[in-house]
């Protein structure tokens, strides 16, 4: 039987509006999958929302039925989805891969997801994330690891060794790159989606800094949070993203820019647009497959017609530090609401006083690398440690924007490799977290220079795993992110996937 959940959208769009197949038959395959996913164990997916999807895929079919030959339906209309767990959809379960939302069920359902729908997408269900999104290999989820769908052919890592699919968003690039869905939802709080977008090879973007509303998205850390689209090409990632910007009363962050049409430009030539390389991105120790892939991806822009301007960026090496004191401090301030009345889990433990209830609740509650962070953010923030961590941060992060602001009067978008590294065994990966954080190191300036960004594959490395290279484009300026992006995904024609899994 054919996998439809393999195609883009675009072509199961075109297939829906043809009539060659439904949107209950769509739904059905990408439930089918789901379940192959629970017996392959890739463990992408949180919950599986069966009977909602179909009967929401019937009421699809219908709508495009009465329509008729008007074709006049959603611009999603019968398209199956899957969105990460942080994001509030009404009734389902929704805990962001943390043991302290237990049987947490919102009222609610985020704007983003809202619009999805309102489009006429079907929800297949909440995908596995690490807890409150900090991680970058989908290690600390209450729901144990997302696996890589893709195996490395045994150069340097055994075969059968089991691989990280980058986090945060782990559960949204293994359901993606193993085709159990044609597109999902993520988060980029620090590189989230572009991150393992580039282990998986498939397309991840982040939108420019309040785009996207954030009601309704469990948060992390608010000034840095953006919902995000991972996908299999660059144009259904600009129409899905398209669709979940727009200005949110909900949502004080959010834009009221106008959202423009994100696809507008693509597929027209980027002749004499400038692309920006700086040489803080390409360290010296930086490993050789990523820096030979990079320097093939900038041939590859140039022969598209762009041209390549070597720019500085300065602020690069102080990005991580300051995430790393910016993104924990706003982390320990939004997970103070956890506190066993409100929502989710409660210790089941004697508890003596209200402040042993709170410490109980949340010693289980939280997992390891949350508890860490919120430690570190408590301290950064505390009275006598404020100006040397928290306010020191933010000057910096002032800096890193001054210097985006400046390479841009020279450049139309920068390039950069998205990570230091191929996927690597779950085994070993971030034993020392610092090492963890480390991963990061490429992804982090556009979100705190709040920057639209995104990771496109670029090729396969040794062991045959994908690598990604990122391009950053302007605040507000997508749709000549997007048009660069197709114009290279049109060059290199990566169509490389792992070994079937449904
Ligand atoms: N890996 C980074 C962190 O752990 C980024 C996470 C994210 O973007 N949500 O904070």
């Amino acid at each position: 039987m054919t996998n439809y959940m393999a195609w883009d959208i675009k072509s199961l769009l075109a297939g829906l509006t043809k009539g060659d197949f439904t949107a209950v038959e769509l739904t059905q395959n990408a439930l089918d999958n789901a379940e192959a996913d629970k017996s392959k164990s890739l463990n992408a997916y949180s919950y599986v929302a069966s009977d909602s999807a179909l009967e929401n895929a019937k009421q699809s079919d219908a709508r495009r039925n009465s329509a008729g030959k008007s074709g006049d339906v959603g611009v999603l209309e019968g398209i199956p989805l899957a969105h990460k767990d942080l994001f509030a959809i009404r009734d389902m379960p929704t805990q962001a891969g943390s043991n302290i939302l237990q049987g947490f069920r919102p009222p609610y359902t985020a704007t983003v997801i809202e619009k999805l729908q309102q489009a006429g997408s079907i929800t297949i269900g909440k995908l596995n994330q690490d807890e409150f999104a900090m991680g970058s290999a989908n290690k600390n989820s209450c729901y144990g690891s997302v696996i890589n769908p893709w195996q490395a052919n045994g150069k340097n890592i055994a075969k059968d060794t089991p691989l990280i699919p980058g986090g945060s968003s782990g559960g949204t690039a293994a359901s993606v790159a193993a085709r159990l869905i044609p597109a999902a939802t993520g988060t980029d709080t620090g590189g989230s989606i572009r991150q393992p977008a580039a282990l998986t090879g498939t397309v991840g973007m982040k939108p420019t800094y309040g785009r996207c509303s954030r009601y309704g998205m469990v948060a992390f850390a608010s000034s840095l949070d953006q919902a995000s689209i991972l996908g299999r090409s660059t144009w259904d990632v600009g129409l899905l993203l398209q669709i979940m910007c727009g200005h949110d009363a909900r949502d004080m962050t959010s834009s009221r820019q106008d959202v423009p049409d994100f696809t507008a430009l693509m597929g027209q030539s980027v002749k004499g647009m400038k692309i920006g390389v700086a040489q803080e991105y390409f360290p010296d120790n930086l490993d050789a497959s990523i820096k030979e892939n990079c320097l093939e991806a900038q041939d590859i822009l140039r022969s598209a017609g762009a041209e390549i301007v070597p720019i500085s960026l300065k602020m690069t090496e102080y990005a991580l530090p300051a995430y790393y004191v910016i993104a924990p401090a706003e982390a320990s301030a939004n997970l103070a609401r956890y506190d066993g009345v409100r929502y989710g889990h409660r210790t089941g433990q004697a508890v003596d006083s209200l402040d042993d209830m709170y410490q109980k609740t949340r010693g289980e509650g939280f997992g390891k690398e949350v508890k860490r962070r919120i430690l570190i953010g408590t301290y950064v923030l505390s009275a006598g440690y404020y100006d040397a961590y928290f306010l020191q941060a933010q000057k910096v992060r002032r800096l890193i924007m001054d210097d985006f602001k400046q390479a841009f009067q020279q450049c139309d978008v920068i390039f950069a490799p998205t990570t230091p590294k191929a996927a690597e065994p779950i085994d070993t990966f971030g034993l020392d977290p610092v090492q963890a954080y480390l991963s990061d190191i490429f992804t982090v300036p556009a979100s705190m220079a709040g920057l639209p960004a995104l990771s496109l594959p670029s090729g396969l490395n040794q062991d045959a795993l994908p690598l990604g290279v990122q391009l950053i484009g302007q605040a507000f300026d997508e749709p000549r992110l997007l048009q660069i992006a197709s114009a290279f995904e049109a060059e290199t024609k990566f169509n490389a996937s792992p070994e079937n899994w449904v």
